[in-house]
């Protein structure tokens, strides 16, 4: 094979591969920033090539020594960055104006010592090259066996593409070739292994960035946003399973559903903005006041919900209570000024879930809750009969005044 056609398909590829990402990202509103990182490095790795190829005819060759090492050094550098980025392993803190300019140091730095020889220059390089190839296998490799098939593959592949860079290196350093186009077959053969590399790793990182973003629209289908509390949609589909798991071993089953109070005056005096804190600042109450085996849930607006498997309709009650009195002691301090707000609560709770679905439950608790409001808000109200609650916890269901 014809080493300048080699040297124009690398360099073709990069570019190719840096356009496709820059037209890509420049369409889209939340793209995962290690996707634009890889654009980067693409574009540094097809400009380097391109510099290289253009030596001695077209551009002075100490420009093109300085300028094409410096480029394809930022690029392997920056392509370590974006496997890092992608797979959320503790990142250095390099960008890609700082890569370049290491690169331009180390450079100058090797060239000041002077005196070395290009095939020594290209051996350090390739070193450095199969380097970063085996950081990038060992953060792929990281917990092996919950991977992908993909991230498997590419954690097997990348330490090979290692190997055989650095016997390129080493290659290099015993049969020197002649010029950047010298056809020796040991040149053919390692620009052609560099061929496949790059072609590989940068289909293989996008493929790698789209299996972690549909992940993350996954996780996030399932979340609400604002709060982090899981959706209504994700809860029914968890609720559903505990109620009927309840049902089997007989266990009590409890339910609350929790409305703010006039959170409609509150977002009219002080702001959407204010209201949404204040939304924040009840999940974390919800999240603290409740137990780990609770099912929390944000059903949409003002208004949320608690599952409480393994819970009778009395512990139900003082649960509701002591959240309504977190509520009310709480608050929220925005620009100096104390913002309190109170919370209504409807509880319905079985002592042996059988029979009874997770509509059953959501009608009668909401049934409660609306009690709770007709009857002036900032309480807890229940659906159940008197007879199935303890009467301490009647006591504690009535809300002071
Ligand atoms: P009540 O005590 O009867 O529950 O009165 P309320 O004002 O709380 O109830 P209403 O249903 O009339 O109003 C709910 C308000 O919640 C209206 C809506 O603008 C606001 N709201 C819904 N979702 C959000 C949100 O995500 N952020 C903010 N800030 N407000 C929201
Ligand atoms: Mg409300
Ligand atoms: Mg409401």
């Amino acid at each position: 094979m014809d080493i300048r056609t080699l040297f124009v398909a690398v360099a073709v590829s990069n570019l190719a591969f840096a356009l496709g990402i820059f037209l890509y990202v420049k369409g889209q509103h939340s793209v995962h920033h290690s996707i634009e990182i890889w654009g980067k490095s693409r574009f540094l790795a097809g400009m380097g090539v391109v510099l290289l190829a253009m030596r001695g005819d077209m551009l002075p060759v100490p420009f093109v020594i300085v300028t094409a090492n410096s480029f394809v050094f930022a690029a392997v550098t920056l392509s370590v960055v974006a496997f890092k980025s992608c797979l959320e392993r503790p990142l250095p803190k390099v960008n890609s104006a700082s890569a370049i300019l290491a690169g331009f140091i180390l450079l100058w730095l090797v060239l000041l010592a002077s005196g070395i020889p290009e095939n020594i220059r290209l051996v350090l390089f390739t070193f450095y090259f199969s380097f970063t190839l085996l950081v990038i296998s060992r953060d792929l490799a990281i917990g092996w066996r919950k991977n992908s098939i993909l991230q498997k593959f590419l954690a097997t592949i990348t330490p090979l593409f290692a190997i055989l860079t650095f016997v390129r290196g080493l290659v290099a350093l015993f049969h020197p070739a002649e010029g950047v186009f010298s056809s020796n077959s040991s040149q053919v053969a390692a620009m052609l292994v560099g061929f496949v590399e790059s072609i590989t790793t940068s289909f293989g990182f996008l493929l790698l960035a789209k299996e972690k973003t549909d992940r993350e629209l996954e996780a996030q289908a399932g979340t609400d946003h604002l709060t982090g509390l899981p959706n209504r949609r994700s809860f029914y589909a968890m609720a559903e399973k505990v109620i009927s798991l309840e049902k089997r071993m007989g266990n009590p089953v409890s339910m609350l559903l929790l409305d703010l109070d006039n959170f409609k005056k509150i977002n009219d005096r002080h702001g959407h903005d204010t209201g949404d804190r204040i939304l924040v600042e009840f999940a974390a109450i919800l999240r603290m006041t409740t137990r780990q085996c609770d099912f929390l849930v944000r059903l949409g607006g003002e208004e949320f919900g608690v599952l409480m498997p393994d819970t009778p309709p009395f512990s139900a009650l003082e649960a509701a209570e002591r959240i309504r009195l977190a509520v009310e002691d709480c608050g929220v301090e925005i620009a100096g000024e104390r913002i309190c707000f109170t919370v209504s609560i409807g509880v319905y709770g079985e002592e042996s879930a059988s029979g009874r679905d997770m509509d059953h439950y959501l009608r009668s608790a909401d049934a409660a809750l609306y009690r709770a409001k007709a009857l002036g808000r900032n309480r807890v109200e229940t659906e159940m009969p008197e007879e199935r609650i303890e009467p301490d916890c009647l006591v504690l269901a009535e809300a002071p005044d």
